[in-house]
């Protein structure tokens, strides 16, 4: 059987082991989501109501969805994902309905997450030039999130790569008044995400991962989950004449005991870029 079966699990069977870097952040939403899903009777003891609304921003590619399908793995709620960008056009004419029938069902299924990816695109703040289209979904869900109640066992993580950019409004104590930043893995953080995205691979022993952290600066999550992929690529690639048979009719057995060598991750970065420097070229 193929090694790199093992590559990425499917996302059913994943765990915060899956988070490189993050620690202290994925122990805060833990604490914010995770313990009042699971054990609600411990805020209601302290008395104290557990947090509706969670807001995540950071760069793209950094962990944020990724975080948020974990804790609902982990919480055993039911998960309910909700793009902005599709909310406001795909749903056009019925994006309130829509946001509503969510709410609903997420209420009733309780416990459950509700993730609102790129909930700028919905809510951007209201004194900015925008539609009524926009107005309405955000005043629909405003009122939504003002009420849930407790017994619902229903919490809304919204995220944005703009925190800047959505409505004051939505930030307010009962609403998404708990902010989290996930950043840019640093040099430690980068190490333990090239770890996990190449613990499928059979690596040589000549892959120094800490070296590669070392020069991959900038680099996000989804950048050195792309790395790892393009230098499996490279050993498929470097072997191909070698095995002499298209890639259609590859025999997984004549990949016994190939190795993705850190020639194919050094092949790999000049494919890579970081997202940081694709976004300065699409700026300018
Ligand atoms: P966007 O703003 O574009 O939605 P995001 O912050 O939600 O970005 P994710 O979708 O969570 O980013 O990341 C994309 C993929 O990159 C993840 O599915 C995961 O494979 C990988 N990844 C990102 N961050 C990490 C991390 N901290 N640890 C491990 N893998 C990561």
């Amino acid at each position: 059987r193929s090694e790199h079966a093992k590559a990425a699990p499917p996302s059913t069977t994943m765990t915060y082991e899956d988070v490189g870097g993050l620690r202290s952040q994925v122990q805060r939403i833990r604490e914010m989501i995770e313990l009042p899903l699971r054990h609600p009777q411990v805020f209601e003891r302290l008395g104290i109501d557990a947090p509706k609304g969670i807001l995540l921003h950071g760069p793209p590619g950094c962990g944020k969805t990724l975080i948020a399908r974990i804790i609902a793995q982990e919480s055993h709620a039911n998960f309910f994902s909700v793009s902005g960008p599709e909310i406001v056009h795909k749903f056009y004419g019925e994006s309130e309905a829509h946001l509503r029938k969510i709410f609903e069902e997420a209420a009733r299924k309780g416990p459950s997450i509700i993730f609102m990816d790129e909930i700028d695109a919905i809510a951007p703040r209201r004194d900015k030039v925008v539609g009524d289209v926009e107005k309405r979904i955000v005043a629909q869900l405003l009122a939504l999130m003002d009420g849930l109640t407790r017994r619902q066992n229903l919490i809304v993580i919204a995220a944005t790569n703009l925190p800047n950019a959505i409505d004051p409004a939505l930030r307010r104590p009962g609403r998404f008044d708990r902010e989290l930043a996930i950043p840019i893995p640093d040099r430690v953080g980068r190490r333990e995400i090239l770890e996990i995205h190449s613990r499928g691979m059979p690596l040589n022993e000549d892959v120094a991962l800490a070296q590669l952290a070392e020069i991959t600066h900038g680099f996000v999550g989804a950048d050195l989950e792309a790395l790892c992929r393009e230098a499996a690529m490279s050993t498929l690639r470097r072997l191909l004449p070698d095995i002499g048979v298209s890639l259609a009719e590859m025999p997984i057995d004549r990949l016994t005991g190939v190795t993705v060598d850190m020639e194919d991750f050094v092949t790999a970065l000049r494919e890579v870029e970081p997202s940081a420097i694709r976004e300065l070229f699409v700026e300018v």
